[in-house]
């Protein structure tokens, strides 16, 4: 079993939690699960911590993030086999996640020292300047889709500035955070630096929302949680980013090359399972090409290779946990009965474990439940759209706003289109959403706030004013 994380210390926890493996739908660990005592001593080491690390130099700073990283990367393959085995993710893409956690670590390693404030020019005699303070102990909340690259967007901006940090991961996915956990201490970093304690949401992340000693909740998860997250926060007035849901749009023009749009539009839906929140899971067709497109993603998904995550050939793994099936298969009901039209997949195929086929919806509209509500699961539905106008109207109606995509060959309109739909992050001729030195993040009910890039620092750092008179 593993031990939390408090200091350097492992303790037991009060309880268990046992870790399935989705491709075979049997147990693979078993985790210790922390309770309040818990989380009030993890907060406690990392308080304790905090005067030490904030003090340090940058430059000292960025040197134990530098080691940390190299660690991670020679680490990569256990830490990608980790979740490729526990999330159910294709081998390929754990190792890429692997590989990005320590080029994470690296990036903010690299911008502790370049991160500072300004002299502002405010009256004669005087000088004004600014300093970039640490908050103090920060609590970090994440899911089980990208687990251990989502904690490091947060665990690298928040050490680079001088925070110290207590990880609570998903409670069906702990295994990379408790060894990123024991890394960055095997790396040098001063113990309660990195506390992380798995336990249940509704009592470990519901404590560190709320508790008085935490200055900050980076939090990535349902939108419904991020609400309680806010609610639990405004007692302490803590300082919140959201990285919530998404329903994402992609705009499909008819210019565009319909065999490199089907492709593009099967892997930005069905890579993960479906389970990202940049899926492209609203897919607005141009109507001249619309029933090519629809064949064409049809012919793609057919030909996807579901199967064993640690076989390097697999392109889609199953979904996470039986109820994250359950709950997609009732979308794929709700599709049929809502009067879409489905064109393939939604079928348990015949082996153990979560999987499902990737499921192609035509014919859909909004105020369709398929197309209104996050589905998180191998589910696209698709909508045929008449003029430019529509395109936009269609890709802005959802709650939602956090990614998209829109592909076309005269890039006026494709200028004019991006900067009309509403979303925080969106690729034009490409599916990419995270660019780790650019900020991600959503409008609306997507969330609060920017990850990644230099934006990131903002947002675990205090900006502090100091004025002085020369003439007084
Ligand atoms: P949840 O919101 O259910 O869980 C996220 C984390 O919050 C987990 O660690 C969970 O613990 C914890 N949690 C649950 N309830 C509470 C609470 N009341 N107070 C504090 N913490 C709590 O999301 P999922 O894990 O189901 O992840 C899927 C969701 O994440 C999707 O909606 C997806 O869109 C979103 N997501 C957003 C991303 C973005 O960047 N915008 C990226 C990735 C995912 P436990 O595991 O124990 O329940």
């Amino acid at each position: 079993m593993h031990s939390l994380l408090i200091g350097d210390k492992r303790p037991a926890g009060s309880g268990r939690i046992t870790v399935l493996e989705p491709a075979l739908g049997t147990p693979m660990d078993e985790v210790a699960s922390a309770a309040e005592a818990d989380v009030n001593a993890a907060v406690a080491a990392a308080k304790t911590a905090f005067p030490h690390w904030s003090g340090l130099t940058a430059v000292a700073r960025a040197d134990l993030l530098f080691r940390f990283s190299d660690l991670v990367r020679s680490r990569a393959e256990e830490l990608a086999t980790l979740e490729a085995r526990n999330v159910g993710k294709p081998i390929g893409d754990a190792r890429w996640e692997a590989n990005h956690v320590a080029d994470t670590l690296r990036y903010y390693a690299g911008a502790a020292d370049k991160f500072f404030g300004e002299t502002i020019p405010v009256k004669k005699g005087g000088l004004d300047i600014t300093l970039r303070d640490a908050l103090g102990v920060v609590g970090l909340i994440v899911p089980w889709n990208f687990p251990m690259v989502i904690a490091t967007w947060k665990l690298a901006p928040a050490l680079a500035c001088g925070n110290t940090v207590v990880l609570k991961p998903a409670s069906l996915t702990p295994l990379t955070a408790l060894r990123l956990g024991e890394l960055a201490l095997e790396a040098g970093l001063p113990p309660g630096v990195v506390n992380v304690i798995p336990g249940p949401g509704s009592t470990v992340g519901a404590l560190l929302a709320a508790h008085p000693d935490v200055a900050k909740i980076g939090f990535t998860g349902e939108t419904a949680t991020g609400r309680a997250i806010l609610q639990a926060s405004a007692q302490t007035i803590k300082r919140v980013s959201l990285e919530l849901g998404g329903k994402s749009p992609n705009v499909i023009f008819g210019d565009t090359d319909v065999a490199v749009a089907a492709r593009h539009a099967v892997d930005s839906v069905f890579a993960n399972a479906g389970q990202d929140c940049c899926a492209r899971s609203r897919v607005i067709v141009e109507r001249s090409i619309y029933p090519a497109l629809v064949d064409a993603m049809a012919a793609a998904a057919r030909n996807m290779k579901v199967g064993d995550p640690l076989d390097p050939a697999t392109e889609m793994g199953p979904l996470v946990s039986a109820a994250q099936r359950e709950r997609t298969e009732q979308y794929v009901a709700l599709g049929t009965s809502g009067g879409a039209r489905l064109v393939c997949g939604g079928a348990r195929p015949e082996r153990p474990g979560f999987f499902l086929t990737p499921a192609i919806f035509a014919d859909a509209r909004p105020r369709m439940r398929i197309v209104d509500e996050e589905i998180f699961g191998p589910v696209v539905a698709v909508m045929p759209f008449d003029t430019e106008e529509e395109a936009v109207a269609l890709a802005n109606d959802s709650i939602y706003g956090l990614s998209g995509s829109l592909w076309t060959n005269d890039m006026k309109r494709g200028l004019r289109v991006a900067r009309a739909i509403r979303t925080g992050v969106l690729s034009v001729n490409s599916s990419s959403s995270v660019h780790l030195q650019a900020p991600f993040g959503g409008y609306r009910q997507s969330g609060l706030g920017r990850e990644l890039g230099m934006h990131a620092m903002d947002h675990y750092s205090e900006t502090k004013n100091i004025y002085f008179e020369t003439n007084p």
